[in-house]
């Protein structure tokens, strides 16, 4: 079993409710178990050219799982998740009904032409950090460090938004 962290982005349609539904979704997937969840934020789209205010907003959240699925395997289910929701792949950092990115399996290092793990970009985005430091306030994000303080280093630009847990974690097997 490998413990991944999943972002989750939205800026059209209903955005927490695509959420919600993608993170029921990525917890029933065969092999996947919840482990945590975030609240939501909000955040300015970003673009190839950068924060672009005249964009609709995206919501924002990351759920946190346990799976016996290869990474992989993952992000095509993640992909398949996506499609349901309407996403179209025409435009690159496009607007989109539905993004998922792996943000990190473990402490693995992933890197082909469809995957790399840890997420590049992820400790930069506070749109990652944060709803991830929400779901797991201990996170470590290999070769960058604790996901709460590279969060307070780079400035956190989102707002909290005022709903539940995007999922309820799972109860802890009971013991007999
Ligand atoms: P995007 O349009 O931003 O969702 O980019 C999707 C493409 O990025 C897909 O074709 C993936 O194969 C690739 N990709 C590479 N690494 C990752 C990752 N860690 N999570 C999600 N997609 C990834």
């Amino acid at each position: 079993m490998t413990r991944a962290v999943i972002a989750l982005g939205a800026n059209l349609g209903d955005r927490g409710s695509t959420l919600r539904a993608a993170a029921a979704a990525v917890a029933a997937l065969p092999g996947v178990r919840p482990v945590a969840s975030s609240r939501e934020v909000e955040s300015v789209a970003l673009t190839l050219d950068g924060l672009d205010t005249t964009k609709p907003r995206y919501r924002n959240g990351v759920v946190v799982v346990e799976t016996d699925l290869e990474p992989q395997q993952l992000l095509d289910a993640l992909h398949g998740i996506e499609d349901e929701h309407g996403r179209t792949r025409e435009v690159r950092w496009g607007d989109r009904t539905l993004d998922l990115d792996v943000i990190a399996v473990d402490d693995r290092r992933i890197d082909t032409a469809t995957l790399t793990v840890p997420h590049p970009r992820a400790h930069e985005r506070a749109f990652v950090l944060a709803p991830w430091a929400d779901a797991d306030p201990e996170a470590v994000l290999p070769g960058h460090g604790s996901v709460t303080t590279l969060l307070q280093a780079l400035g956190d630009d989102t707002e909290r938004v005022d709903e539940p847990r995007l999922f309820e974690a799972a109860e802890p097997e009971s013991t007999p």
